[in-house]
């Protein structure tokens, strides 16, 4: 069985497609061997191996040894070196890398391959014993804290004493003796904590550093971030062990990382950081301030031409944003790495209209593949109120890391982040930096501060795949953990302090600042025209305001595909008649309440049906247990009372009558209806009155009338009659008709079962997924959260399914229910409107079953929109 792909030179066994297998970073080195780029040669351990090795306790398949061994052959054929050779060694890096990116998640080992022996024979080699030893320091720091497990901390203090014994600021001012000093000093850590000497023999490192990377995939962080960001259904993490270059051989050396476009903004640019004189990580570690790529253009002229033209040709190989690591050793361009770049909302959107006016890629391929339904999600976020901001409130300016206010109290830790945000306050994650222990409190938070670091930074590479705000690097605060407390200069911020911070601008800003709504740019309305031209699914929102019903229509939508009208009956007066109403002893008196309310109603529908005027408006009729509408508190009580004419005693017995054990199966929804048709009445004729009215003024309007929880026909029937009846009455009262729709809610499952002989009588079927969701699995909505959450840490549950609609068991019924209602009426119009219709992976399963429509909350429109097109691809 083949186990290891090879690649180098100009050729290479795998390919872009065998991300599954090779993770991204094999895959993508693959490919771009293939492509002819340069890259140094190595060789792939696939994800299977990972899978393997977990499961029968770090054991390997047999037949791996030899086909590594061959492997290593290969590479060093084509680099003309000997792995394990004391005059000249080959030495490689082993790195990990799954099908997913996870940043930060798995170390790399550098140098791997050199001992007490081979460092001599490198230095004589090379000519440079400096850059010889700075390999064999790193090398053993690497190789004790990922594949030993000792604390890098205790490497870092040795290297700190040595530098101030010696009076150097930076790694680099070490001369070849301290370095010879550092690498003894370093082997003592070693033998220190594993009671053994630093292995030398060269295979042996190779063996232990590929387990160290297979084990890596179990360890406690990788897990934490896989279950946060729930990804599942991975084989393991490959293991990439590739022919090292060098930038750390001299001043002509240089390695850094570098983005095709801004991530931030999306305009065309190099846009990234670089060392010279460094290795590996050093960029992304904080150690030396990394410099701006566009310095390098005049450092190393040439390399720098070579970088953009690599960069071109990886955008039109790929057809997007890259985000590239790279190596210049001694004047040669070497790629390590290259991926499909993280970035903002706004950079996704200019990045997308962009290649398409470059053709760099057709519409249909950016609708599908460069824009995520999340990004157009960030761009909806609230921003800072620009006029609120005086200069005097900001307390610090950092790197724009990642776009979006936010808006919390300081807490300077990831558990109390964890803490605060469970009790429902909002935090914001202030950090010196942070590391993928802190996942857990940036989930948590907010907003995201950090005084140090760059772009491309653990913070800002995190929260900007997050869509989370954060302002990195901000060196103009100095944050005191141990007094929990930052400043700049007098100004001091404490834990708890509220403070505001704008990701866009990187800016830092005292208080609790307002937040205002976004605005669209013009690429956005370019993209989602073609979104449009895609989409065949229709895109309704659920507003039961005309203020939400505008918003939404800004946002897209075609139709209101629920308006609630149990809202309609909060305001000041309304709620006395409504209680009035429900009070009522007698029909007469119940019709005579339901008067008062009546015009409340009519004015509403007209506000609606004018906001949504020409397209479909699905009112719902009332649906809630009417108990909801009555006070609990004593005083309440008492003043209504008062107000209704009655005795408090009597009240309060009334109250007590009408309360249930169960109310979300109680007397609600249609049972409402069959029980007080005069409520059914007085809504169709407030809504039909409004359509009337609105027609007569020429303004075209389409009701829809939804029946809520019929779980039988004959349910339906009974007030598909009562609407009937009164719509005659209202015709000929105002000597006028309008068309208007009956139609049914699908949201106990009964009606799922039965939905053929529901749907002979109903107009239109509208998934009502909550209740659906609530009743199929019999999970109560409201208290589900004690349990859902241990659920999903146990993996009982992938997903919470009102979120994320659960497509074996929930989606089932909505297929049932959709097909039988297709085999009596095939043109029956069939939506769904609850929560799920702003999830993009339910949007997909919802067009793939035929739905005509989703309808979501105003701000899920536009995600809604872009998910149903990409359905569509
Ligand atoms: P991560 O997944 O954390 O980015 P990588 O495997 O990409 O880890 O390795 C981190 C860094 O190590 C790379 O950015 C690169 O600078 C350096 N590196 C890895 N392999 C090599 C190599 N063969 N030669 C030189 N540098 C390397
Ligand atoms: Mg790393
Ligand atoms: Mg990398």
């Amino acid at each position: 069985k083949k186990y290891v792909y090879t690649f180098g030179g100009g050729k290479a066994e795998g390919d872009k497609s065998m991300k599954n297998l090779l993770g991204g970073k094999g895959a993508n080195l693959a490919e771009m061997s293939a492509i002819d780029l340069p890259i140094p040669p190595g060789f792939t351990l696939s994800a299977e191996i990972c899978d393997y090795y977990n499961t029968y306790n770090g054991e390997w398949p047999v037949g791996l040894e030899e086909q590594v061994q061959e492997s290593v052959r290969h590479v060093e054929g084509l680099m003309d070196l000997s792995f394990g050779d004391a005059s000249d060694p080959l030495l490689v890096s082993v790195r990990s890398g799954a099908a997913i990116s996870m940043p930060g998640m798995m170390d790399t080992v550098l140098n791997l391959g050199l001992n007490d022996q081979s460092v001599q024979g490198l230095a004589q080699k090379t000519n440079n014993e400096r850059f010889a030893y700075d390999c064999y320091r790193r090398f053993i720091d690497m190789f004790g804290n990922v594949v030993m497990g000792i604390n890098h901390e205790e490497f870092e203090e040795v290297l700190q004493k040595l530098k101030d014994e010696h009076g150097a600021d930076l790694d680099t001012e070490l001369g070849v003796e301290e370095l010879k000093e550092l690498v003894d000093r370093y082997q003592t850590v070693y033998r220190e904590n594993t009671g053994d000497h630093f292995p030398q023999d060269p295979n042996k490192q190779l063996h232990l550093a590929i387990d160290a990377v297979f084990g890596s995939w179990s360890s406690k962080r990788a897990q934490t971030y896989r279950k946060i960001n729930r990804i599942t259904g991975l084989l393991g993490t490959a293991v990439n062990v590739q022919a090292m270059v060098y930038g750390n051989m001299g001043q002509d050396c240089a390695t850094g990382v570098c983005f095709t476009r801004n991530p931030a903004d999306g305009t065309k640019e190099l846009y990234g950081e670089f060392l010279v004189n460094a290795q590996g990580e050093d960029v992304v570690a904080g150690i030396r301030t990394p410099r701006n790529i566009n310095e390098l253009q005049a450092d190393m002229s040439q390399s720098y031409e070579e970088l953009l033209e690599v960069t071109e040709k990886l955008e039109q190989h790929y057809q997007d944003m890259q985000d590239i690591e790279f190596t210049i050793q001694q004047g040669t361009l070497y790629i390590l790495q290259t991926r499909n770049g993280k970035r903002t909302g706004t950079a996704a959107l200019k990045i997308a209209t962009d290649m398409v006016e470059e053709g760099l890629i057709s519409r249909k391929g950016a609708v599908l593949n460069l824009v995520e339904p999340r990004h157009l999600d960030q761009l909806l976020h609230p921003q800072l109120s620009q006029s609120d901001i005086d200069n005097d409130s900001i307390i610090g300016h950092g790197l724009p890391a990642s776009p979006g206010a936010a808006v919390g109290k300081v807490v300077f830790s990831s558990e109390k982040a964890e803490q605060e945000h469970k009790k429902g306050e909002p935090v914001i994650l202030v950090r010196i930096e942070t590391s993928p222990e802190d996942v857990g409190g940036m989930s948590a938070a907010e907003g995201i501060l950090t005084s140090r670091g760059g772009m491309t930074s653990h913070a800002a590479v995190v929260a900007r795949g997050w869509g989370k705000p954060c302002v990195a690097g901000c060196d103009d605060i100095v944050i005191n953990y141990q007094k929990q407390l930052f400043k700049n200069g007098s100004t001091v911020i404490r834990e708890g302090d509220w403070i505001s911070i704008d990701g866009a601008r990187g800016i830092v800003i005292k208080g609790r600042k307002p937040v205002e709504e976004p605005s669209f740019s013009d690429n956005y309305h370019t993209f989602m025209s073609w979104v449009d031209d895609i989409r065949d699914m229709e895109v309704r929102t659920n507003a039961d305001t005309p203020e939400d019903a505008t918003k939404a229509r800004e946002f897209g939508a075609e139709g209101i595909g629920l308006a609630r009208t149990e809202h309609m009956f909060f305001g000041e007066e309304r709620i006395k008649e409504m209680r009035r109403m429900i009070l009522s002893e007698s029909s007469e008196e119940r019709k005579k309440a339901l008067q008062g309310l009546l015009p409340y109603q009519r004015e509403d529908f007209i506000e609606i049906f004018g906001a949504m005027e020409g397209l479909p408006v699905t009112v719902r009729l009332l649906d809630p247990p009417l108990h909801e509408f009555l006070p609990d508190e004593e005083p309440e009580i008492k003043a209504l009372a008062r107000e209704l004419d009655i005795a408090v005693q009597e009240l309060r017995q009334k109250i007590r009558m009408l309360r249930e054990f169960n109310p979300m199966l109680g007397h609600r929804g249609c049972r409402l209806g069959i029980t007080y048709p005069e409520i059914t009445e007085m809504q169709t004729r407030a809504i039909l009155q409004a359509a009337i009215k609105l027609k007569k003024e020429g303004r075209h309007v389409e009701p829809e009338l939804m029946i809520p929880l019929v779980g039988t026909s004959e349910e339906f029937i009974h007030q598909h009659e009562v609407i009937d009846h009164v719509a005659l009455q209202v015709f000929e009262e105002e000597q006028e008709t309008v068309d208007y729709k009956v139609g049914t809610m699908i949201e106990v499952p009964r009606a799922a079962l039965v939905a053929d002989k529901i749907a002979e009588e109903a107009e239109f079927f509208s998934f009502g997924t909550n209740d659906l969701t609530q009743m199929t699995f019999g999970y109560s909505r409201d208290d589900a959260g004690k349990f859902l959450e241990s659920y999903l840490q146990e993996g009982i549950l992938e997903n919470d399914p009102f979120q994320v609609l659960d497509e074996e068991g929930v989606g089932s019924l909505v297929r049932m229910a959709t097909e039988k209602a297709h085999s009596v009426k095939r043109n029956l119009k069939v939506g769904i409107c609850g929560e799920h219709g702003g999830d993009p992976v339910s949007v997909r399963f919802c067009y793939n079953l035929g739905l005509n429509y989703v309808s979501c909350s105003p701000y899920r429109v536009p995600v809604a929109r872009l998910a149903a097109a990409q359905a569509r691809l």
